[in-house]
Order: C-alpha cells, then structure tokens, then sequence
C-alpha cells in the first residue's frame, strides 16, 4: 500500500522517470543508478550466514572478555584477522583508561539479627561455561567509589528524585543510611547519584523478581529469567555528564594525554555502590522495619516490603584495582573511489561484562559478516562512491569507553568527514527496532522495506507496523497507518552512538531486532552461548535480518547519489517535541497550583493517618508563562525549507543531475553539526546536541530539546525560556542551511 502510494504519487505528478510499481525509487539513487544498486543488494543480502554467525558467537564468547581480560585482548585481535581476511585495510587503535576492578566486596546485615550476603554467581552444570570464576569479573558496580560504611537500612524503590519525593512526605530520611533500590525505572548510575544528594552513605542495587526473575517465567537454566543468584553488573559513573574515560573528557585517552587525577573525576560516584541478587536482598528487606512501602513499590519476594529507616543495619565496603588498562578498539576501512573523503561508520563494541553472547556478539557477529559480505564483493569488483570504517569497540560496557576516546581522539576528521554512525549492540527475535536522527528517518524506513522479517516473511517494516497498530494506543495506531514512514524514536545514551551524535553532531542510528524474547541474564555470567541458543534467536535468522539492514544501509550510503537525507521528517519531529514542551509546561503549572491548593487547605493534615503519619509537600513557586515564540519562528523557517528542500531533491534525483549532487553532498554532512551549538548543555558541555541528550536524571532515557524540557521539569523557569532561544537558534541554523542546500539543488 505504502510503496505502491508513493510511486503513484510520482508518476502522476511528472516528476520522475516513472519506475515501475514494483520496483520503487531508492532513495539517493539517480534512475540510471537503481538497477545496478538493487543487483548489488540482491548480491549482498543472500551473503550473511547464520551457520557463520552461530560459530563466530561461540567464538568469541568462549570465555570472559572484559576490559584488561587476556581474552579481550585475544577477540580483538581475532576480529582484526577476520577483517583483514575479508579483504579490509584494518588495524587496532590502543587507548589508556581508568578501569577499576573490585579487590575487596562486603554486604553484611549486622544488626538486628547477622547476614553475610554471597555476593557470588553460582556455576550451573548445564552451562558449560558458568564455571569459568578465574576469569570472571565478581559482581560489582565499576567506578563506585571506595567505602566503609556501616548506616540503617531505607528502601527506596527505584531510587529515582520522585521515589525521595514520596519517603520525605512519610518522614523517612536517608541522611546517613544506606539505601537498598531496584534496578529499573531509570540508568542504574541515577541511583546512587540522587541518593548521595539525599545524604545516603552507600547504595545497594538489586534485581527484583518481578522485573526480571521469576514473576516473568522460568529462571535460568530451565528458562531464560534471573535465577535468584543471579546479579547485574554495570557502571555507576555519571554518563550523564560525560561518558568515556572519567580522567580525560574531551579528549581521546592516548599514552600522553593530559589526565585528571581520581579525585578530580566528576563522574566517579560519591558514594559505594554494589550490586546483589535477589537471594542477598531478601534477608536485608526481611530485616526492615517501619512503614509499609506504597504498593507501586512492592516486588515480586514473598515477604512484606517495608521503607524503614532500620532497624536493619548494614555493613558496606567497596575498593577497587584503580590501575589503567589498555583498550583494543578495532578500527577497518573500505577506501572510497570518488568520494573518499565522505565516511560511513558502523559499529558495535566486542567487551563484555562476563562472556556477553547477547550483550554485545548478538550484535557483533552480524556486524563481521556485513564486512564479510561487503570485502567479497569489493573482491569482484564493486568499488563504494564513499569511505566505509567499521570499527569493533572495546570498552563499552564501563562507559563506552572505546568509541568515546575514539571519537574524541578523530574528532576534528569525523566532524568534516563523517556522513553517518550506524549501531548495533544486542539482537534478538522480533521487531526491528530503530532509533537516531530524524533526518534519517525516511532513509531507514525504506531500508526496513527491502529486508524480510524471518518469521512472518513481510518486511521487517510491514511486521513494525503490524505490532504497532495491534498494541499502539489508539494515536500509535492511527499514526502507523496513516504516516508515510513509521516514526523511528530519539536516541538517548547507553551504547557507542552517543559521542558520535551527542558529542560531534553526527546523524546517527541504532538498529536491532527484539520484543520476542524473554530475558533476566543482562551483564551476568549467564548472558553466554548456552542462554543464547536456548532462549533467544537460535536459529541466528535475526542474526541474518539484521546483518541485512545494517549492510544495506551502508551500502546505499555509500553509494548514493545524492545522500538520501530528508528534514521533512526532521522537522515535523521537532514541531512534536516543541507541542510536547507546550503541554508539559501546562501539565506542570496545573500540578503546582492544585498541589499550593491542597496545602493551603491544609487537606495533608486532615487526612495524616496518626499511625503512618504523612506531612504535606513544599510549596512550589506557581508556574510563569514561558515563550515559545523564538522556537515556533524557527520552526516555520525549518518547516519552510525543509519542503523546498524536498522539491528540489526529487528534481534534482529524477534528472540525475552529479554535479549539483556532489556539492550538495558535501555540505549535507554538516545538516545534523547544525543542530549543535558550540556551549552544550547547561552543567555538561561535552554534550552538544540542542534537540537530543540522555537525561540528567534519567541517564539512558532521552530528552528531547533537553536545555528546555530538564528546565521545565526541575521548575527553573528564568532558564526555561533561556534556553527556549538557544534551541531555536539550532532549529535557524539547521533552516538556513537546508533553505541554502535546497537554492544550490534547484538551481539551474
Ligand atoms: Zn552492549
């Protein structure tokens, strides 16, 4: 329906070649150049091969490949001989950083009654490669601090800033305690971040069941959850202010490089942090006193969750290995032939927390044989307009540390030569999920057409929009069918895109498969060939689909006319988000005045149960107004433009015209550089994007025009309409640019 719409509208308004209905315009390509793009995608797509991906996985998750891990090393320089074998100029790229690894661990329960928690993985007999503990990173969150601490117990929920909201109104205060929280709700760096802004002395995160464990299915290795020993590793450092090395921000971690000492790194935590199982949590809750938590609070352990503070008292010590280690990012190219000097960039990290199947060679493998495929047919002959760099990372799982120092270490050659970063991490059955620069949004859709979804076999796009109408709220439905493209979501942070996107200013995407698969092993040692094959894409046919998007999106970039860029899309998302902003200013102020309301009328003290007492909340100072009106402007001229841009393009593709095309091309790579401003973000510079950023207080999760909607969100409204201008200055900038690339296309 959709594609047959579109070549109609085509041919009925003159304006191309009229390619036949079955064989619709690829985006980028000149008509004389379909034919010969679609032979070589044919070629492309019948490469990737399950059999090879399965092998490769068993591979390179054969044992613990963490940062400083022998084997780590040894996949890296595997990786290197595969990329050489297929035929690519490669080589590995060293950085120094800041990895700490833990010397000492301790969580005891010391009064009112003693517990000694494991803090162990156990080794399962089915799994053949559980039992591997010499090589095993133990459980721990990297870059929490040293401590001893010993402080009453509070448990806090999700330790987000609402869950202090909710104990600070029941009087409980975690000025001096340790705080116990779920995983979930937020980036695990988010939880001891606000709780030592609340006076906590330590923090304690652990899985509860009904996230991850048994609530879900059956607990590994009878089924794919988290088994009660079962514990997520993961970095605590504050990414939200910079990801990488926390000793050189801005800077790529080389051999002599300037470097901060330790106790001047802002992202290490203020606090100790470790990570327990569901099997050490429950005698800490059990031991809890006080109010009974809120019911939204409750897990999923047969036992009464309580708030305390105490009586349980906790021990807590924490100290680490703070030694530098050594990174082997794997960096290969395809040289360009006539554009070399335009790069297109794939990438996936190769570290892992354990021995990491899915998280990150689900990812990873199909990654190796996209470069298979694309060295083979460069082997028969195929020359890419543009330069082709795919790079294995190393380092991710820290704080996506290769990629970050990589990036920072090239960024003045990425920031002229780079047209796009296209990432993966894990991969597993399902729907394709696709997130990054909107500018790119038609592009991926038309991508997502051409690659068939293993199981139902429509394409990866019509099963998307299948799920979409079938569980979207009736707005989603509506949108799914209506929309030409399905919309693609925001990129926050939590793998390698982020440097390249937050950081520099390049038109990104993350791509992978998923929805289908049930999973409770995230960064434990049960994430690992046996899980994968058991539980997730055994039959390595997602392995495949995805090795077919992500390649066939880098070779229409590579070899497109005219890079297949559209701001159409670009910016009626931002009109979304600025609508958004609109309303959450709205919601805001109506939440202030209702709730002054309530505590003028004294209604907390009325209903206070003397028994579990509840005081009322501060009063907020009511919402000002703020004006919109520098964005709406900006986006009228990017609205403006983006449709002239639009013409001019498909004019320009239908009559083939290279000569504008090349100019063109060479500035479109700065149409997403434009959406950055030079100060960053308030309180984090390194991050530079004026439309999208992980949250302050959210970590992975994104927010949209972030200087605006964190404004808004925390109540600072002088700042709010601040940086209400500085975003629109962005959106003027990006408008000015498409309007001046849009005069170039369609002059004659
Ligand atoms: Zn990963």
């Amino acid at each position: 329906m959709h594609k047959l719409l579109s070549s109609l509208l085509i041919s009925a308004t003159g304006l191309a070649l009229a390619p036949s209905p079955a064989d619709p315009p690829l985006r980028g390509f000149f008509p004389r150049s379909v034919q010969a793009e679609r032979d070589l995608e044919t070629r492309f797509k019948a490469m990737p091969d399950p059999a090879r991906m399965r092998a490769a996985m068993q591979r390179l998750s054969a044992r613990p490949h963490h940062v400083g891990s022998p084997y780590d090393k040894d996949n890296a320089e595997w990786i290197l001989d595969q990329f050489k074998s297929y035929g690519w100029d490669a080589h590995i790229e060293n950085f120094d950083v800041l990895f700490p690894t833990p010397v000492e661990r301790v969580v005891e329960l010391v009064s009112p009654t003693t517990f000694k928690a494991s803090l162990q993985e156990t080794a399962l007999p089915l799994d053949p490669t559980s039992n591997q503990q010499s090589e095993q990173l133990p459980p721990y969150n990297a870059y929490s601090i040293d401590g001893d601490v010993t402080g009453p117990l509070v448990f806090v929920n999700y330790g987000v800033p609402a869950d202090y909201e909710e104990l600070e109104q029941r009087g409980i205060s975690v000025k001096g305690a340790i705080v116990i929280a779920k995983y979930g709700g937020s980036w695990r760096g988010i939880k001891p971040k606000v709780a030592a802004e609340h006076g906590a002395i330590g923090c304690l995160i652990y899985s509860d069941p009904r996230d991850d464990g048994y609530t879900g299915g059956d607990v590994f290795p009878k089924g794919p959850m988290r088994p009660a020993q079962g514990v997520q590793r993961g970095s605590v450092a504050d990414m939200p202010v910079y990801p990488g090395d926390p000793l050189t921000p801005g800077v790529g971690a080389t051999k002599n490089a300037k470097r901060l000492t330790i106790a001047q790194a802002p992202t290490i935590t203020k606090i100790p942090v470790l990570p327990i199982s569901y099997g050490d949590a429950q005698p800490l809750l059990e031991a809890l006193g006080g109010p009974i938590a809120p019911a939204s609070w409750r897990g999923g352990l047969p036992i009464t969750y309580r708030l305390g503070a105490g009586p349980a008292k906790v021990h807590l010590r924490v100290k680490s290995d703070w030694s530098l280690k050594t990174l082997y990012d794997v960096i290969a190219k395809l040289p360009g032939s006539t554009e070399a000097d335009q790069w297109i960039i794939r990438g996936n990290h190769h570290d892992a927390w354990v021995n990491g199947a899915q998280d990150p060679i689900s990812g990873l493998a199909p990654e190796l044989e996209e470069a298979r495929a694309l060295g083979a047919l460069y082997k028969q002959g195929w020359r890419p307009k543009r330069t082709i760099i795919y790079a294995a990372w190393d380092g991710e799982e820290p704080g996506l540390l290769g990629s970050t120092e990589w990036v920072e270490a090239h960024a003045d050659e990425l920031k002229a030569h780079a047209v796009a970063y296209l990432n993966s991490d894990t991969n597993s059955r399902g729907y394709l999920g696709i997130e990054g620069s909107h500018s790119l949004e038609k592009f991926i859709n038309g991508v997502a057409m051409d690659v068939e979804d293993p199981e139902s076999g429509v394409s990866s796009w019509k099963r998307l929009q299948a799920v979409r109408i079938l569980n979207g709220s009736p707005e989603a439905r509506k949108e799914a069918r209506d929309r030409e493209d399905l919309r693609i979501g925001a990129l926050g942070s939590g793998s390698d895109y982020s440097s390249f996107i937050d950081h520099l200013g390049v038109a990104s995407l993350n791509l992978g498969y998923g929805g289908e698969d049930q999973g409770g092993i995230y960064h434990s040692i049960y994430d690992d060939f046996y899980w994968f094959t058991h539980f997730s894409d055994s039959a390595f046919v997602y392995e495949r689909a995805l090795a077919q998007v992500a390649g066939i999106a880098v070779l229409r970039l590579a070899n497109a006319d005219l890079l297949p860029f559209a701001f159409t899309n670009l910016a009626e998302t931002i009109q979304t988000y600025v609508k958004d902003l609109q309303s959450l200013r709205d919601r805001r102020a109506e939440q202030i005045a209702e709730r002054n309301r309530q505590i003028d009328e004294g209604l907390y003290k009325f209903i206070s149960d003397p028994r579990d007492p509840v005081t009322a909340p501060q009063r907020q100072q009511p919402a000002p107004q703020l004006n919109f009106a520098p964005l709406l402007n900006a986006l009228d001229s990017l609205n403006h433009a983006a449709s002239r841009y639009d013409k001019a393009y498909n004019r320009a593709v239908s009559e083939g015209r290279s000569t504008v095309a090349k100019t063109v091309n060479e500035r479109l790579l700065q149409a997403e550089h434009a959406l950055t401003s030079v100060e960053g973000l308030r309180n984090r510079p390194w991050y530079v994007h004026m439309i999208y950023a992980p949250g302050f207080y959210t970590g992975y999760g994104v927010k949209t025009i972030p200087g605006v909607r964190e404004a808004i969100e925390q109540g600072e409204w002088q700042i709010a309409d601040r940086e209400i201008t500085r975003a629109a200055a962005a959106v003027e900038r990006e408008a000015t640019l498409i309007s001046s690339l849009a005069s170039t296309l369609g002059g004659a």
